[in-house]
C-alpha cells in the first residue's frame, strides 16, 4: 500500500467527472488500499479517486463509531444513489481537500447506493445517519461536486477565495 498526496482547492480535477470503472481488478483494489491508507494517514473518514487525482468512480470511507474504533473499511466502485428520503438531515461536514474548513449541510436522511465491491460483486446499501451523508459528500466528488457546493453563494465564494490566495501564496 502507499499513501497517494490529496489534491487541494481550487485544484481544478476536483471539479472534474469521474469515469466508470469498467473492471474491479488487481489494479481497482490496488487504488482502494492507497485510498484508505491516505484516508486513515489523514484523518479523515471518506476518500473519493477524484481527490488523488484519479479520475475514476472508486470511493472508501471508514464511519466506524464503535468505542474501540474498530476499523470498518468500505469501498464502493461505481456508486449510485438509486433513492434518497423526503426527510432532510444536517451535519457539519469537512473535507481533506478544504483542510480546517467545516460548515454545515443539509443533505436527505437516507439513502440507498447501489456500487460494486473490491470484489465486484453488486451490493447495495440501506444508508442513513453518518453514513448516508458520507456517502452523499463522497460520491458528489465523483461529479466535480465539492460541498461548499451546498452551502450559499457568498459563504463559497468566500470559501474559494481563501484557498485559491493559499495556493498562490504556497507556489510563490
Ligand atoms: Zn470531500
Amino acid at each position: 500500500m502507499a499513501k497517494r498526496p490529496i489534491l487541494i482547492l481550487p485544484d481544478p480535477v476536483l471539479r472534474r467527472v469521474a469515469e466508470p470503472i469498467n473492471a474491479v481488478d488487481a489494479r481497482i483494489r490496488t487504488l482502494a488500499e492507497d485510498m484508505l491508507e491516505t484516508m486513515y494517514d489523514a484523518p479523515g473518514i471518506g476518500l473519493a479517486a477524484p481527490q488523488i487525482g484519479v479520475l475514476e468512480r472508486l470511493i472508501v470511507l471508514d464511519v466506524a463509531t464503535d468505542e474501540e474504533k474498530t476499523p470498518a473499511p468500505m469501498v464502493f466502485v461505481n456508486p449510485e444513489i438509486i433513492a434518497r428520503s423526503d426527510e432532510m438531515s444536517v451535519y457539519e461536514e469537512g473535507c481533506l481537500s478544504i483542510p480546517e474548513f467545516t460548515s454545515d449541510v443539509e443533505r436527505p436522511a437516507r439513502v440507498t447506493v447501489r456500487s460494486l465491491d473490491k470484489d465486484g460483486a453488486e451490493q447495495i446499501v440501506e444508508a442513513e445517519g453518518l453514513l448516508a451523508t458520507c456517502l452523499q459528500h463522497e460520491i458528489d466528488h465523483l461529479n466535480g461536486v465539492l460541498f461548499i457546493d451546498h452551502l450559499s453563494r457568498l459563504k463559497r465564494e468566500r470559501v474559494v477565495k481563501k484557498f485559491t490566495k493559499q495556493a498562490k501564496l504556497g507556489a510563490a
